[in-house]
């Protein structure tokens, strides 16, 4: 057994993409499952339809590692761009199962199928009982322009979503492309930012952060996160050491890495005392978190 790492700082566990790793991705069914389990916090991904409608997609065409059609086929490749798609055609695809046999599948065992699951709206999803946080992810991506509606124009669409449903004061609006998030932090200070990062998009942040880069900031992340006017860095956490939380935090920033599977990685971020982290397994998280033994 290996002892759990005591923190005196709360922590928040956000179930990613609903919980990825024990339900199917970014469904209801995903999400109410995740809630009975006693997961109340979650991150999903947000896309664009041809028509206008925030729906819960991770990528911006149709995933064929977790789809099917009409008639039940697997997709044989990438299938079309949501943006290019009404609501009421996406809707007419399953997708509460991983494809056997394809390397998505292998990532996530524990994964329960729940056949016939559709592609919800966010605004079913904002109207779940019990949840209190969402961190919404924008999926716009600077280097597709024409894959996606605008940065601004989704971030519109998601916040008008959010005060139909009366959730701002539980959002956080995420993005890697940070002109979506910026552009909304201009007209309402009041809803909570994450400034997501990779190494790809710190390499090429002009591109991602539309203008500023780390090396106006003597190469400091952190500070380019606190120039837009802070709230949380989710940095990915292979990415994040102990002197870069310590710097968030000296800055006011909170600190929540994705995506944290494994328990010992876990630990050991806990224990550099983030104040959030998420994870495809919150089970494991909550577990952890409660202070009780878990192996790995
Ligand atoms: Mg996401």
């Amino acid at each position: 057994m290996i002892p759990s790492v005591p923190s005196s700082r709360s922590l928040d566990i956000y179930g990613h993409r609903g919980a990825r790793g024990l339900f199917p991705e970014n469904t209801i069914e995903g999400f109410r499952a995740a809630l009975a389990l006693g997961v109340t916090a979650f991150e999903l991904d947000v896309g664009l339809t041809a028509d206008g409608v925030a729906v819960l997609a991770h990528d911006l065409a149709l995933n064929p590692a977790v789809t099917r059609d009409a008639q039940g086929r697997w997709l044989p490749g990438a299938g079309p761009l949501i943006w290019s798609m009404p609501f009421a055609g996406l809707v007419e695809y399953d997708v509460g199962r991983l494809c056997p046999g394809t390397a998505y599948d292998a990532l996530f065992p524990a994964q329960q199928p729940v056949d016939g699951a559709r592609i919800p709206a966010l605004s079913a999803a904002l109207a779940l009982a019990g949840i209190e946080r969402f961190v919404i992810e924008l999926k716009t991506d600077p280097r597709f322009p024409a894959d996606t509606a605008s940065p601004e124009a989704m971030a519109d669409v998601v916040l008008r979503a959010i005060d139909a449903a009366g959730v701002a004061e539980r959002s956080i609006l995420e993005s890697f492309d940070w002109r979506g998030p910026r552009h909304i932090r201009r007209q309402r200070p009041d809803i909570a930012m994450a400034w997501l990062t990779r190494a790809e998009t710190i390499r090429d942040a002009h591109i991602w952060w539309g203008g500023p880069h780390p090396s106006d900031f003597g190469g400091s992340v952190p500070r380019a996160v606190a120039a837009e006017g802070g709230g949380i860095w989710a940095p990915a956490f292979a990415d994040l050491t102990q002197d870069l939380v310590a710097e968030a935090h000296d800055l006011g920033l909170s600190v929540v890495p994705w995506t944290v599977n494994e328990p010992a990685d876990m630990r050991r971020v806990i224990g550099w005392g983030v104040d959030g982290l998420i994870t495809d397994r919150p089970d494991l998280g909550m577990t952890i978190r409660a202070g009780n033994a878990v192996m790995g």
